[in-house]
This record gives C-alpha cells, structure tokens and sequence, in this order.
C-alpha cells in the first residue's frame, strides 16, 4: 500500500503559508467526483457480507457494546406485582445510574408525555408496561436528528475528526476507514496529529492493516500541512473519503481550537463544501464529562456529528440519549469496541432494542 509523506510545508508550524501557496499548483481544475452521490447515504454493508450477515454482526455488535448498561437497568426486567410509586423510584435511579442524565431522565419520567404522567392517565398500569413505554419515548427522543453521515455532492466527501486525547479518535478512523474501504470506497487518510510522533504510526499502521493510502508528516509539522497535503492526494486520486486524524492535547483550548480553525480552513479552499463533516469524538466512560467536552468544542467549532466511542466500557450508555436530548448534534457513530470491525452508525431502533433486551 502506498504511504506518502507530504513533506511540502511540513517541516515546522511555521510554514503553513507555504501550503497555502502551494494550492494553486496542486488543486485540480475542476472538482473530480460522480456529481449525482445522494446527500445523505448509510454506510453500505461489505461487498464480501451479505445484508443479512451485516444486520446480525451489527445487532450483535450493539447487545453486546451495551452488556454493562443493560445490567445497570435491571429494574426494568424484575418481576414486579404492582406498578407503584417505589417501582418508578428505582427505575429513575437506575436511570440516573446509567448516565441518562437529570434534563433527560425528567423527560423520561416526570415530563408531560413521561412514564408518571402516562400511569396517572392509566396509559400504562403495569410493571411489564413500563419497558415498552420507555423504548417508545426513547425512540422518539432520538429519531429528532440525522444521524446519517453527510456525503459530499462532488469529490471526496471529507471527514473532520476532533476530541480531548485518548477519547478513540484514531481508533475510530480506522474502524470509518475500514467500514468505507469494505465497502468498496477508496480512502484516503491524513495523518494531522503530528503533536505526538506515535500517533501518526498508529495511523500508518492501521491503514496499512485496512489497505487504505496515508498522508503523513514530520513530527511536528503544521498539521494544517498535512490536511493540505492529504486532500491534494484524495483530489488526484479521486478518492471518496479523505478522513482528517487531529491531535487532542495542546497546552491550551485556545491553541487547539486554532489549529482546528486553521485545518478546516484549508481544507475548504481544497475541496468544494469542505469539511462535509466534522465528527467529535467523545469517550462514553466518562460520562457527564463527554457532554461538557462536546459543550466547550460546540461553542467554539461547528460540529456536525458525534460518535461515542467505548460504549462497550461503561454501564453507563445512557450518555448517548443524555447527549441528543441536551445537545443539538446528533450521535452518528457509536462505538463498541477495541476491534477494526466495532463501529456501529448509530441505529436509534437498535440501540434502544440493545438498551432494554431482556
Ligand atoms: P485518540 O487519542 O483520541 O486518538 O484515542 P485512540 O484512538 O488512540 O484510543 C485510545 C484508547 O481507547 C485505545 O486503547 C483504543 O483501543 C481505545 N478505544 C477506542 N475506541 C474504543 C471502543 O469503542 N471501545 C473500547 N473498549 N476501547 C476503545
Ligand atoms: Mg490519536
């Protein structure tokens, strides 16, 4: 598999204008691509897979990732002969156990359509009733949002991806790379956190596994370089995704935030509606915490999706339908484990039938 290294304004932080300068020879005429892609299209099953294959990995996938919260929620499978004030106090602290959060878990439980409300208009008037209640309201809850991938309309559809060190941003692109390359797209991926030298080698060594091209830098070059140099290279290759590794820890938010700004940047000037999505990557072991970090990034760049990775991790899934209900970006990837092959998009049907599986 080729490997590149954009050495072209990639030797320090300072030569980012050199890249810029470097556009008008490198950027094709036109932009290349079908012209007719949908707006919006779900990640297609492997060519090897059948749909059915597919569709019993990834519900496996999902029971599976979703183990730990699924047992936190054990209230909601005892058997129970009255549905009374004590029964909804433990689901509701089970609830909160399970990180749905205080806004969320009202709406679940006290709000006007909430399982109370529903049991004093005698909607429901079992313990049994009370699981299928919630998976209704849950279902609507987090169907208010596409959380489809945004597709380009002509070129490579490229993918942003940011998030605090160590949330599984570089875990996470591999596993979109491979979901891609399996399904017969050509990838291309920058290797744009150059902060730490390991973090470009696992990158590499990932696409190499995958069989996917690699756009790397010096360590320490100007990161917005490498996305430079990287959507150069999916521009002449016609590649269909060019995915943008970033790093995560930098001495300030300020700096980080810059570098980010810097990097969209470029990639705007490249490739027509660029980036098409900037994915936050937010680790769901740590809770209340994620909300705050997708808060902060939020306020200061567009996100236009989430994925929520190490669910498998936690008992505490119920970060994903605390962070829709409270956030305006939808949650487009989970993921569910350390293996290429455990990214799921998000499948709010799923995901609920995972939660509550008896
Ligand atoms: P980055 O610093 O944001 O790029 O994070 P990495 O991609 O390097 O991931 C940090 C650690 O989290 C690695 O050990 C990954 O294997 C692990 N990780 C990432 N995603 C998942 C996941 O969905 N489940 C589990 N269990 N571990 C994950
Ligand atoms: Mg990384």
């Amino acid at each position: 598999m080729l490997k590149k290294w954009f050495g072209k304004g990639a030797d320090n932080a300072t030569q980012s204008q050199e890249a810029t300068s470097a556009e008008d020879s490198l950027a094709p005429e036109e932009p290349q691509g079908t012209g007719d892609a949908p707006q919006q299209e779900r990640l297609q099953p492997s060519s090897e897979e059948t749909r059915e294959d597919k569709e019993l990995s990834g519900w496996k996938r999902f029971t599976t990732g979703l183990t730990k919260t699924r047992k936190n929620l054990k209230t909601l499978f005892s058997f129970r002969k009255a549905l009374d004030d004590d029964y909804l106090d433990e689901i509701e602290s089970e609830l909160y156990s399970a990180d749905f959060g205080p806004e969320t878990v009202h709406v679940l439980m006290n709000g006007e359509d909430g399982v109370r409300a529903a049991w004093k208009r005698r909607e429901i008037s079992e313990p049994g009733h009370v699981r299928d209640y919630l998976k209704q309201i849950l279902r609507k809850m987090l169907t208010q949002r596409d959380n489809r991938l945004n597709q380009a309309t002509t070129g490579p559809t490229v993918v942003l991806v940011a998030g605090v060190n160590g949330t599984g941003k570089t875990t996470s692109i591999a596993k979109l790379a491979k979901s891609f390359h399996d399904a017969g797209h050509k990838v291309v991926l920058g290797a744009a956190d150059t902060f730490r030298a390991a973090a470009v080698e696992q990158l590499t060594i990932w696409s190499e596994r995958i069989g996917v091209e690699i756009v790397t830098g010096k360590p320490n070059a100007d990161p917005a370089s490498v996305a430079y140099g990287a959507a150069a290279v999916a521009l002449e290759q016609e590649a269909d995704y060019l995915i943008i590794d970033t790093a995560g820890r930098l001495h300030t938010q300020k700096n980080l935030m810059q570098q980010l700004g810097k990097i969209r940047n470029v990639l705007a000037k490249q490739v027509n509606e660029a980036p098409h999505e900037c994915l936050l990557v937010l680790d769901a072991t740590t809770g209340q915490n994620a909300l705050n970090q997708a808060t902060l990034f939020g306020q200061q760049i567009d996100i236009t999706g989430l994925v929520l990775s190490k669910l498998d991790g936690t008992a505490k899934g119920g970060i994903v339908v605390a962070i829709n209900n409270s956030l305006d970006i939808p949650v487009k990837f989970i993921g569910l484990g350390e293996q290429v092959e455990d990214l799921e998009p998000f499948d709010a049907d799923r995901f609920v039938d995972a939660l509550f599986e008896s």
